[in-house]
């Protein structure tokens, strides 16, 4: 069972896709519903919101618990930043697992939104790529792989038992990089 952070945010895209993928899935709002997950995806949303509203559930520890105790997680754009230690700029609630430095909206406004066609680490084909008003990561530490980059920038990342993408897999049809993460939870 893998959960999805259910506080705001693409929720229901990310569930969708899980079950296409044939694995059953909650939706986590309360610490109890960490229990006997074998993987959590942070979707993507307002990162601001997202953390306020974890900070307000009590859930800001306990998922700090769950993912530094081994819990295989996968944060999508605000997920991303969620995950990250640092920010470029500013402060709001973060979760801190991943050894990044992270931008928000840092393709700008001209950028906004916008496709690309990623070459991805271990995929063998490009993959195609939603960006909404997306971060980057800025600065990574030793443990942290880059599995693709855009502009120069990485945009999605592995450390260990974390992965996280700038884009979103889960508002297109590839379930290549969802399926990466489902493979992740059987490795722990
Ligand atoms: N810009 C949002 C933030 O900073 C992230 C956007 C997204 O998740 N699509 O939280």
């Amino acid at each position: 069972m893998i959960g999805v952070l259910a506080l705001q945010g693409d929720v229901r895209e990310h569930e969708a896709m899980l079950q296409v993928l044939g694995v059953s899935t909650r939706q986590v709002r309360l610490p109890k519903d960490l229990d006997g997950l074998e993987g959590l995806i942070i979707p993507g949303g307002e990162s601001t919101t997202i953390g306020r509203l974890a900070t307000l559930y009590g859930l800001i520890d306990p998922l700090r618990d769950a993912i530094a105790a081994g819990l295989p997680t996968y944060g999508t754009c605000a997920g991303m930043i969620l995950l990250a230690e640092r920010l470029s700029e500013g402060s709001q609630p973060l979760l801190g697992a991943l050894d990044v430095s992270v931008r928000r909206n840092a393709f700008g406004n001209q950028n906004d939104s916008f496709e690309a066609d990623l070459d991805v680490t271990g995929l063998h084909d490009p993959f195609h790529a939603v960006f909404i008003r997306a971060p980057w990561i800025e600065s990574f530490g030793d443990e942290v792989d880059v599995l693709a980059t855009w502009d120069g920038h990485p945009v999605m990342v592995r450390q260990g038992h974390i992965l996280a993408t700038a884009f979103h897999p889960e508002l297109t049809k590839d379930e290549r990089i969802h399926h990466l993460f489902i493979t992740m939870t059987k490795e722990s």
